[in-house]
């Protein structure tokens, strides 16, 4: 183009001085599906195969619920990891070495429970039980309101209430998942070990 013809008084455009004249365009990648690989199909075939059988070698992670019952402690063992301390299901009251419950009723897991499931009525202890004031009268545990989170079990001074590996049992009713003291002294009779497990 010239000045001319670019028009009058306007300097003519510099030409491009690294224009790519013959520069080859770039392969686009092949799309999903449809490079060779994937048109021959066997190697996704082996892959998935591979797969499988590395699942199939495995252990399963399943129990065959209800002809197998998930609360013997062998299969709960190999289904959830039964026996991991830090795994929080169902509580138990703990009894002491005389067979009592330890629970000295000082309210203080019913203050720390952010669900308000706990309920404890205090009454004095025996005069024969020289170890403590008070027991609980009425220890009742809300397992539908809940949320496991364990502050029951960090507030207790004296062991007396753990979260155990046991984990959420159909019902019938609503009534059936409030835990009385009796049911929860007995409720993982596994879980009666001296020691609080280390978590
Ligand atoms: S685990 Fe949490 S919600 Fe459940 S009783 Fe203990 S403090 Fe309350
Ligand atoms: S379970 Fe522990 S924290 Fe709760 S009332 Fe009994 S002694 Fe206190």
């Amino acid at each position: 183009m010239t000045e001319a013809e670019h028009g009058a008084g306007l300097p003519a455009p510099e030409p491009q001085a690294h224009a790519p004249e013959h520069e080859a365009p770039l392969e686009p990648p092949p799309e999903p599906g449809k490079s060779l690989a994937d048109r021959l199909y066997v190697p996704a075939i082996v892959q998935g195969l591979g797969k499988t059988l590395k699942h199939f070698l495995q252990p399963k992670a399943t129990v065959e619920y209800p002809e197998r019952s998930i609360y013997q402690k062998e299969e709960a063992d190999r289904a959830i990891g039964h026996e991991n301390a830090r795994y929080r299901g169902e509580h138990i009251l703990v009894k002491d070495a005389q067979g009592r419950e330890k629970c000295v009723a000082c309210l203080l897991c019913m203050s720390a429970c952010p669900a308000l499931c706990i309920y404890i009525e205090p009454e004095p202890a025996p005069a024969e039980w020289k170890d403590r004031e008070r027991r609980p009268k009425v220890f009742e545990l809300d397992m539908l309101r809940c949320i496991y989170c364990g502050y029951c079990e960090e507030a207790c001074p004296c062991d007396a209430i753990r979260l155990t590996p046991k984990f959420y049992q159909p019902s019938s009713s609503r009534t059936e998942r409030v835990y009385d003291k009796t049911r929860l002294l007995e409720n993982n009779p596994e879980w009666q070990r001296p020691q609080r497990p280390k978590k």
